[in-house]
Order: C-alpha cells, then structure tokens, then sequence
C-alpha cells in the first residue's frame, strides 16, 4: 500500500517511520527547519491539485494527520479522496477533556475577545494563529513559537520547541506575571503541562474549541493507523 501522510504533527512523523518507505510525508512548509526525516514540502494547489497528485503519483490510501486545527488541509483531503475514490483515515490525538474552570471560546477572534483590558497574557497558539489578537494592544503579550512570529506582537517572544516540562511551564508563568493563557485545544502530552502549571498558579484559560471537519473514519494513535495500511493491503 502505497500512502500519503498529510503531516505537521509529530503523530505524522511517527506513522512514517513506521511504515517505511511505502509512505511519504507531506509538509505545508511552514516551519523553515522541520525535523530531519524525509519529505515532500508545499501545497498541492487545493482539493483537486491533490487528487491529482495522488492520481500521478499512484497512491493509493491518504493518512489526514494534520494538525486538528488545520481545518482547510483536511476539508481539501476528504475532497480529494472522494474525486479519487481512495480510502482515507484520519489520525487525530485526542482533545483535552473539558475543564469547568476554562473559558471555551469558538474560534480565535472568539478568545481575542474574552481577554479582558489589563492581562498579561500567554498566547500559547502558534506564530500563525497572532493575527487574530492583533487589535488588542490594551493587553500585554507573551508568545512562544519555534520560529519568529509572522505577526509584530505586543510584549515579548520566546523561541522554544515541545515537549515542555511542568517546571519550565511554571517559571515561564512566574517570571512573566501571566494573569491568562489562551491555547487552542490541541491535545496531546507534549503541551499539557501548561494547563497544569496554569491550574496550580490560579492562570485563567482561555481555551479555543476545535473546528468541525468533515466526518471520516478516525484513529487516535499511529500504531492504529499502521493496522489500518496493512489491512488495506491484505
Ligand atoms: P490549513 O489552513 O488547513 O491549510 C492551508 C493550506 O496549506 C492548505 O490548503 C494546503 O495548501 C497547505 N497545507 C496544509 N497542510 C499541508 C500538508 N501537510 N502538506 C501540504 N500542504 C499542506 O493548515 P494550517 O493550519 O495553515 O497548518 C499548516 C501546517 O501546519 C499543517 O501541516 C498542520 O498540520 C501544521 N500545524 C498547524 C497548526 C495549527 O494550529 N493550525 C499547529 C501545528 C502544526 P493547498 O491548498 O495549496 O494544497
């Protein structure tokens, strides 16, 4: 079975390593360094610019692995594996369980606008996603991201690259006075921690729910996305 891996997450990059050479990674290229693991890089021109890059290079199953707010690559992929007639399966960790401390906003704008005047808040929601709080110059920013911000924020930017630690989440908060942490509900070990230190120092989140995608048969881990491949092939 030869697979395409719609990737950017590290859940992607496990599903590759483990299926070997019989799958190929696509990136969007966002990141100038992504992870040393072989890839293909860059849109494929929407819906139909992927159908027929599956049909030319004769895949024969797709693995949505994207980010759970990639909302765009995955509508493009179910269009796409349905013009195909290709199976797909998603791969999607799963959500944060709802805390009834948090404040579940639906969207960016939406958490952009619960902040209150006066905040210090920890815009944990990556470089890409800043543009939705650029009107709020009554708050002041910290911002994380692997690489610079695309978006001039307003207060400071750190460079730091998953998984974080309690610890380090903790003295982030600490040394910067953080009254707020707004994150996207991305799910997943590697950036939990955050929601434990902010719990543990009274930090109020703001938290983004995930976007509707389209219905697809989905899996949690890679290990079950690599069954999925190897039944294909049976
Ligand atoms: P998006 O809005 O859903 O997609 C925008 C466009 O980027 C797509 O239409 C597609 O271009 C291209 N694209 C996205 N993922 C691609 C992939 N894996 N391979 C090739 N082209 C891809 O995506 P996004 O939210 O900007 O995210 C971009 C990438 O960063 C994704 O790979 C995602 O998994 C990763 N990521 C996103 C987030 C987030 O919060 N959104 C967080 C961490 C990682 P064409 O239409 O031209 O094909």
């Amino acid at each position: 079975m030869k697979a395409l891996v719609l990737g950017g997450t590290a859940e992607a990059r496990q599903l590759v390593d483990a299926l070997g050479e019989k799958a190929m990674l696509s990136l969007a290229g966002v990141t100038r360094k992504p992870l040393s693991i072989p890839h293909r890089t860059g849109g494929f021109g929407g819906a139909e610019g992927l159908a027929a890059f599956l049909r030319a290079e004769r895949f024969q199953c797709v693995i949505d692995a994207t980010h759970p707010f990639a909302a765009q690559m995955s509508q493009n992929a179910f269009e796409a594996a349905r013009l195909q007639a290709m199976p797909l399966l998603r791969l999607e960790r799963p959500a944060w369980p709802y805390e009834p401390e948090w404040l579940e906003a639906k969207s960016l704008s939406g958490a952009a606008k619960a902040i209150p005047a006066g905040a210090r808040v920890f815009l944990s929601v990556g470089r890409q996603s800043l543009g939705a709080f650029g009107g709020r110059g009554d708050v002041w920013s910290l911002t994380r991201s692997i690489e610079p911000p695309l978006q001039a924020p307003f207060g400071e930017v750190i460079s730091q690259r998953p998984p974080f630690s309690l610890q380090n989440e903790l003295d982030l908060m600490v040394t910067h006075n953080i009254t707020h942490l707004v994150s996207k509900n991305a799910g997943g070990e590697a950036t939990r921690a955050k929601l434990d230190a902010a719990n543990q120092l009274g930090v109020k989140v703001i938290m983004v729910k995930r976007p509707r995608l389209p219905e697809v048969l989905t899996v949690e881990t890679a290990a079950e996305a690599v069954k999925w491949v190897k039944n294909l092939g049976e």
